[in-house]
């Protein structure tokens, strides 16, 4: 077997897992609401490479994300293009940091470039220290500084105030603001990527728009940015299926809002229920909540009932991220904790 690289060996794959299930929360996916009935394709070529530009599909984006089609590279999901952008900048031993816990990907893609990953620590209650960030950015001379805004996977979120603080206390890194989330609030800043050359946002229709299955996310910068990055860009990196679907989704901006107003609402539901069921609920912009639980092993016994949530171990304590499913798989993962609570609450 010829060996891989030690930096890659040392890695663990991304484990997905495919148990059988009732309801899904465990993914941060949203529901089937667009599309599930199908899109149309005229004059289909598929002989024929797709567009590598995306050219129709970035102009779609740049009427919803409020920018120029100029400013946006699309990619196969935000991932392949965070991935993209740090293998892009950095060289072996140049250093990335972002808040932990936050996207677990971020680590990984650094461990495949050599870049050094540090994790700079929320506070015990997840909040997230701007001025720390800022303070460590400056004194590690950090290459890319991510900020994942709404944060995977504890919900918490910074105010536009609290963002461009950073940016304008961080000149000499390149800040990606991972906002795969944000749909589920207000605090966007893609409206300000020709004011910061220093600024990638990353957006992604897998959350908001239910899409996570057509694999599209969108890398928003100031022109000069994309046409740097795009000098790394894999070409046709859309399929045409997913370029011809997502173009259509995009027609549908109404549904998008109510439906993102729908999870809000449904958010502040759950999250009053499970509160009302002593569990520590964090507060979150996205379309998911953290939480810890009254009960033990919560996971593997709402597993046990074909419910799916996600488990995580931080400084010897378990917590749960559940994604905001419909009013029903709430209604029946609510129903499931109270079972397992002992019936009587
Ligand atoms: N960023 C964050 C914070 C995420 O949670 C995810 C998906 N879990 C992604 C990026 C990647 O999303 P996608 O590749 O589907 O666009």
């Amino acid at each position: 077997m010829i060996k891989l690289k030690p930096s890659v060996e040392k890695l663990q794959a991304y484990f997905v897992n495919d148990i059988p299930y009732r309801v899904k929360l465990d993914a941060n996916e949203g529901s089937n609401y667009l599309l599930q009935d199908g899109f149309k394709i005229e004059n289909f070529q598929p002989n024929l490479y797709p567009d590598s530009d995306s050219r129709v599909l970035r102009e779609k984006m740049a009427v919803y994300y409020g920018c120029r089609a100029e400013n946006i590279m699309v990619g196969n999901g935000s991932s392949e293009m965070i991935n993209m952008v740090i293998n892009a900048f950095c060289d072996k031993g140049e250093k990335v940091m972002s808040f932990v816990p936050s996207f677990s990907m971020y680590q990984t893609y650094c461990d495949l470039c050599g870049a050094e990953y540090i994790g700079i620590p929320s506070e015990k209650d997840f909040t997230q220290n701007i001025d720390k960030l800022i303070k460590e950015a400056t004194e590690n001379k950090t290459k890319i500084v991510i900020l994942c805004n709404p944060n995977n996977p504890t919900g918490f979120m910074y105010t536009r105030t609290e963002v461009i603080k950073l940016l304008e206390n961080v000149k000499d890194s390149l800040i990606i603001l991972d906002e795969a989330y944000v749909d589920f609030s207000e605090n966007s800043v893609v409206d300000l990527v020709d004011n910061y050359e220093n600024l990638i946002v990353m957006r992604t229709l897998s959350k908001a728009f239910g899409l996570a299955g057509l694999r599209v996310g969108a890398m928003i910068a100031k022109e000069e940015t994309i046409k740097y990055v795009w000098k790394v860009k894999v070409p046709y990196n859309i399929n045409i299926l997913s370029q011809y679907a997502a173009e259509q989704a995009l027609d549908n901006i109404e549904r998008v809002k109510s439906y993102i107003e729908g999870v809000k609402k449904l958010r502040q539901e759950l999250s009053f229920t499970l509160r009302k069921l002593d569990f520590t609920v964090y507060e979150s912009g996205a379309n998911f909540i953290f939480v810890k639980a009254p009960v033990e092993n919560l996971f593997e016994k709402l597993m046990d009932c074909g419910v799916l949530i996600r488990k995580f171990n931080y400084g010897g304590e378990v917590f749960n991220r559940i994604t905001i499913g419909t009013k029903e798989e709430n209604e029946i993962l609510v129903e499931e904790i109270k079972s397992i609570m002992g019936g009587n609450q």
